[in-house]
């Protein structure tokens, strides 16, 4: 019967009834892993799993637009509307080249749980597009958002529905996308977060993931005794997450020593101050450039194709991609004296990454705990929008703060060994299903 099935048996339908979908079972296999043991103990939750796996819709569309050569260029639009237990579907939109039907279910499933760790009245979703804005004028990523929103508009909405960014997905595709909703659908609504501050944004919204990542981290820390003061920061990605990762490292008193994009990594030792953070902001988010132009202006040393996983580190910070550290560079990491890893990114670490933290008890934050500061400031820009009120910087950085603080509370009621270990990946994986589990049993069977 499908509720006394092992982990193995489940696995093995999850793959065969989602052929080609290396990233979604991967992040499946992670959750299963951690919540079969505890379904044991807890039968009542039997088969929930299972339904948490298959989404509750996807719609896959396709999205032509006009180059600025004139030319046509199809590309293709995704929404996954995983889990809407416990609220409206929430989760960022991708616009990268990777972006197949496999990383997108792999995002949303994540979210399921990742939303339910915020204690915020959030759902599951995920969505994208194999566009690729990287070289593309600001008129063709207008173009292409445009005809993007066109079609999800029909999917979407301030209480069913409301996508944010992710990669490649940033305050300009955010604000071309709201303009084409509201044109549309004649609607002012919170339909989209991450707007500017000006027509219905948060503040701390762009600062939210990559600040969270760094409370977690610090919760984790704490544990131990730590903080970030001396200790060297190792950061990958220079987008979103990275740079306000970086920001608040270095307030809390680390020395962040590299930033790195799809070309490679810039190591300085000195670390990245203030002042130069603010070059990579223009660089990256104005100018668009790549990060090799910091150590051509500071004078420091970039290592193309490489990432930086073997620059000796207290702290790392992956904050670019999926399965950004391999097995190996797990092992460098540790076998370098690195005390804690915290999650910026979504499934940065590969499995063989995981086993290494693991293995060595080194503080690990999974994702799905480590970067939830990003949604969850979503949901309080959400709730501004209802209000229609916004809050003052303090007042939305602290309720930030104190959702971090009780995520990794939970991580540490669910996660916690009879040795006083605390597994993080069980903590977040236990924790985050058990409100949206309980929500589905009183729902009934929908
Ligand atoms: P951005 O687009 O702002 O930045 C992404 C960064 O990662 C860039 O430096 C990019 O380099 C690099 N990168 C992307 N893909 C690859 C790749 N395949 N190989 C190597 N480097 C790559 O995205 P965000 O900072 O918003 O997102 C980063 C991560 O954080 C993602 O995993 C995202 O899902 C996760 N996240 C983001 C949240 C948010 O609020 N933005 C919330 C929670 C999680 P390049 O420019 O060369 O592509």
């Amino acid at each position: 019967m499908a509720t006394n099935q092992n982990l193995e048996q489940f696995m093995a339908k999850v793959i065969a009834k989602n052929p080609a979908e290396p990233e979604f079972h991967q992040a499946v296999k992670e959750v299963a892993e951690s919540l079969f043991p505890f379904i044991e103990e807890n039968p009542k939750y039997k088969g929930i799993l299972e339904r948490i796996a298959e989404p509750e819709r996807v719609f896959i569309f396709r999205v032509p637009w006009l180059d600025d050569k004139g030319e046509v260029q199809i590309n293709r639009g995704f929404r996954i509307q995983m889990n809407g237990a416990i609220g409206p579907y929430k989760g960022g939109l991708r616009f990268h080249p990777t972006v197949t039907l496999s990383v997108l279910k792999f995002l949303a499933f994540e979210q399921v749980f990742k939303n339910s760790l915020t204690t915020l009245p959030m759902g599951g979703g995920k969505g994208g597009s194999d566009f690729d804005p990287k070289g593309k004028s600001d008129n063709e990523v207008m173009k292409f958002t445009q005809s993007f929103m066109t079609e999800l508009q029909k999917y979407i909405g301030a209480d069913t529905d409301v996508p944010a960014g992710d990669i490649g997905v940033g305050g300009r595709e955010i604000g071309f996308m709201f303009g084409q909703y509201k044109r549309l659908r004649s609607e002012f609504t919170g339909v989209l977060t991450g707007k500017g501050l000006d027509w219905g944004g948060s503040l701390v919204r762009p600062e939210a993931t990559g600040y969270g990542n760094v409370y977690f981290a610090e919760e984790m820390l704490k544990t131990k005794g730590q903080n970030f003061k001396g200790k060297t920061v190792v950061i990958s990605g220079s987008g979103n997450v990275a740079q306000y990762a970086t920001q608040k490292a270095t307030q809390l008193g680390g020395k962040v020593v590299t930033l790195s994009d799809s070309e490679g990594y810039i190591y300085d030792p000195k670390g990245i101050d203030a002042e130069k953070l603010a070059f990579v902001l223009e660089l990256k988010n104005v100018k668009r450039g790549r990060i090799s132009e910091y150590a051509k202006k500071f004078g420091c040393e970039f290592v193309a194709g490489k990432r930086p996983w073997g620059v000796k580190c207290d702290i790392a910070l992956p904050c670019a991609t999926q399965n950004e550290i391999s097995p190996e560079e797990g092992k460098t990491l540790v076998n370098n004296g690195c005390i804690c890893v915290s999650e910026g990114a979504n499934m940065p670490s590969t499995p063989g990454a995981v086993e290494a933290f693991l293995e060595k008890k080194i503080l690990f934050g999974p994702g799905k705990a480590a970067n939830a500061g990003g949604v969850a400031t979503s949901g309080l820009e959400m709730s501004q929008n209802s209000l229609r009120l916004s809050w003052s910087r303090e007042e939305v950085d602290e309720r930030l703060h104190n959702i971090m603080i009780n995520i990794h509370k939970t991580c540490e009621k669910y996660g916690k060994d009879k040795s006083g270990f605390i597994n993080y990946v069980n903590g977040a994986n236990i924790g985050g299903f058990v409100k949206v589990a309980n929500a589905m049993l009183a729902q009934g069977l929908v």
